[in-house]
């Protein structure tokens, strides 16, 4: 239950272990359109243009900023925790000069300050963590999207840990970039960074007057492959990860197929499950309110009384394998529960139980059963 590598569907694991086919054989080509064309539905952008790339979250992240960035381009990055800090330092590496807007841990950036920081200059990128991984926190993104277009700024959002399990509507909304990796809510083991770029963010990478400074990252090198695959056609530039597209392929088919709204809003429910019989344990959350906590993970402070080594060790003895803290300043005051993918009732119940388990063998101070019977409620409504 920890939030990436998530646990995948047997039959996402089933394409990933067969043979492994030239990347230039028919079945093969036609899975990699297929991805390509599916991509879409999900990010919820008919006119985006899909790149499937071997690498990870990261990478994403960076072919964003590799393409888009100009040396001395004003960049806004807002920052909810851990990967705002990490975006800041990416857009660094290519010259940018870089603004961050930073929050307490567990709150989000008031508008205002945004709209504001937007006036004072002409910025050419803002950057938003959608679901920062390290608090829990959810980051409205679509009416930040609407203040960057007001300034003419491109905005890319890192779904790393939303895409497939938050509501993402990038064309409506105009997201410039939405960005993710496969081991989180795509539900496909860890090994593709996954980016959809709008019209806009296309024409604006086209115009550049510098060359891209990453190889392996630059658009000109990945759009022929893409554009190839797409048209069913035999393309080469780097050997693409054939094992994790024909998986891919599985999973975006089995997203699809559970529907974008009913998949939102089983996300939706078994967070409000989980969160509420934390509360319900008498134990504090990290984001401040409902309002922003994220719905693929939560991020708790442990028990009074109880450190992290034994709260951690107790809940894997019940067979339970939740994540430890991630933001340095805090890191060994919280856990991290994930709950995002193929996530079900009986996981989010078993690992309430597993707590549960852990408090009473720590002798902790509360109702029995309260936590499972709180989200039973909940998720039986
Ligand atoms: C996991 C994550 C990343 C980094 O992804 P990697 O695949 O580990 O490189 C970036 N941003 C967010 C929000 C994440 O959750």
């Amino acid at each position: 239950m920890i939030p990436g590598p998530i646990e995948f569907e047997p039959a996402v694991l089933q394409a990933l272990g067969a043979p492994t086919s030239s990347h230039v054989a028919p079945d093969f080509i036609n899975s990699f359109g297929n991805c390509i064309e599916l991509m879409r539905k999900i990010w919820q952008s008919p006119t985006g243009q899909p790149f499937i790339i071997a690498g990870s979250g990261t990478l994403a992240m960076d072919m964003a900023a590799a393409n888009l960035i100009e040396s001395n381009d004003n960049v806004l990055v807002l920052s909810t925790g851990y990967f705002g800090e990490r975006y800041a330092e990416i857009t660094k590496r290519y010259g940018a000069n870089v603004t961050i807007l930073t929050t307490e841990p567990g709150t989000t950036i008031p508008l205002e300050k945004i709209e504001t920081e937007l006036a004072k200059k002409s910025y050419k990128i803002i950057t938003i963590t959608h679901v920062d991984t390290s608090t829990g926190v959810l980051f409205d993104p679509k009416p930040i999207a609407e203040i960057a277009k007001k300034y003419n700024t491109l905005s890319i959002l890192d779904g790393v840990c939303s895409v497939a399990g938050e509501e993402i509507k990038q064309e409506e909304w105009g997201i410039d970039i939405v960005l993710t990796a496969s081991q989180k809510a795509i539900g496909v083991p860890p090994g593709l960074a996954l980016l959809m770029v709008s019209k806009k963010a296309m024409e604006s990478f086209k115009n550049r007057k510098s060359p891209v400074g990453n190889y392996y990252a630059d658009f000109t090198n990945w759009l022929p492959i893409m554009n190839a695959y797409e048209n069913r056609q035999a393309s080469y530039f780097g050997t693409p990860p054939v094992n994790l597209i024909a998986a891919l392929e599985v999973s975006l088919q089995q997203i699809v197929a559970e529907g974008m709204e009913t998949r939102f809003i089983r996300h939706i429910k078994i967070a409000t499950a989980f969160r509420e019989a934390m509360l319900a344990l008498g134990l504090l959350l990290l984001p401040t309110n409902k309002n922003h906590s994220a719905n693929t993970l939560t991020a708790t402070y442990y028990p009074k009384g109880i450190d992290a080594t034994t709260f951690l060790q107790k809940i894997g003895n019940n067979n339970v394998i939740v994540a430890g803290g991630l933001l340095p300043s805090l890191k060994t005051q919280y856990f991290r529960v994930g709950h995002m993918g193929s996530v079900n009732n009986n996981d989010i119940l078993a690992t309430i139980g597993a707590i549960e388990s852990c408090l009473i063998a720590c002798k902790y101070n509360y109702e029995k059963g309260i936590g499972i019977k709180t989200a039973l409620n909940i998720l039986n409504t």
